[in-house]
């Protein structure tokens, strides 16, 4: 055992998400490119008496502290692997907007595996990490590795995108959150697709991915949860137009919202965008960032 492991963990955007039909198990298969940008939370942990989370941060009000945060049962998966009680303090800092479809609770939980790991120095083979992972949630993957890829299954089969150069996003976000099973229900409404359609990503998209087009990407971007998380908030609907009206390249709603992200070309472009939707009065805050960054990484052990 070590006295304190902190991982740092980015939040993600998706450039594309295509959904498919509610299958049996009651989880639609996916289509989406996952990129990982620079917002990002802390997780820290220490030896305790038993297990306790104690939020921190600028969302630590929304941080759940009870087994239903997702970081207890990573804590308690690698605990299990390796022989341990998971009498552990984890701080959580978080940056990464919460109920917000830039999956923070599954960064959280990815964290919380790494951490752990090296807390207990358990040496958990990189493939078993993968494998809790997929157990904790379809995010948990992709939270864990980081960079640009391409996500089918239910997000958790993922396959790296090499780009080139770095990509400038301006993400408008909401002191609400949209609850994720609500979007689904929602999009499921909506939906006229057949059961055995599976949603795929457009070709067109990996190239400009690769090419690091961003003036293609930017018309490229799609999100097919988008409708529904327009129809619980309509109010999305201004702050996108508001960003292509203002220099953005695209401009979706990120992942099951209500987040928007909106891609933009150069860093200048993304200041001024920041600046104007800051001052419009249609978000609550604005933030500047980029992508592609790393995954959960151990900063302090
Ligand atoms: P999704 O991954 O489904 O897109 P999201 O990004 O929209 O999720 P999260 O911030 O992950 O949203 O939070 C979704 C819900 O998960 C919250 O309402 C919260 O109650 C729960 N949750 C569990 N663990 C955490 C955590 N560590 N941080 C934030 N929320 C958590």
């Amino acid at each position: 055992m070590t006295s304190a492991v902190t991982v740092r963990v980015p939040a993600k955007v998706n450039v594309y998400l295509g959904v498919g039909s509610k299958q049996f198990d009651g989880y639609h298969p996916i289509a989406t490119v996952f990129q990982s940008v620079g917002i990002y939370d802390e997780v820290k942990i220490e030896s305790a008496d038993e297990f306790t989370i104690i939020p921190a941060g600028s969302f630590r009000d929304a941080i759940p502290t009870d087994q239903s945060n997702l970081v207890f049962k990573a804590v308690q998966l690698v605990a299990q692997a390796c022989g341990q009680d998971p009498n552990v303090a984890v701080t959580i800092t978080k940056s990464i907007p919460v109920a917000a479809g830039m999956a923070g609770g599954s960064a959280d939980a990815a964290a919380a595996l790494l951490a752990s790991d090296a807390f207990w120095q358990a040496g958990i083979p990189r493939s078993q990490l993968d494998a809790m992972a997929r157990t904790l949630g379809a995010d948990v993957l992709f939270m864990l590795h980081g960079g640009c890829a391409l996500g089918t299954g239910r997000g958790d089969v993922l396959a790296p995108i090499m780009t080139r150069g770095t990509f400038h996003w301006v993400f408008a976000t909401y002191k609400d959150g949209l609850s994720t099973p609500a979007v689904y229900d929602r999009f499921d409404k909506l939906s006229t697709l057949s059961d055995d359609y599976i949603p795929e990503v457009p070709s067109d998209v990996l190239a400009a991915l690769t090419r690091s087009d961003i003036e293609v990407l930017g018309d490229l971007l799609h999100n097919d949860l988008q409708i529904a998380a327009l129809t619980l908030r309509p109010s999305l609907a201004g702050a996108l137009e508001f960003g292509l009206d203002h220099g953005a390249l695209g401009a979706i709603v990120s992942g099951s919202g209500p987040t928007c992200a909106f891609l933009v070309k150069d860093e200048v472009t993304a200041i001024d965008l920041r600046v104007a939707l800051s001052a419009s009065g249609l978000v609550d805050q604005a933030i500047h960032t980029h992508g592609p960054v790393h995954g959960a990484r151990i900063i302090q052990h």
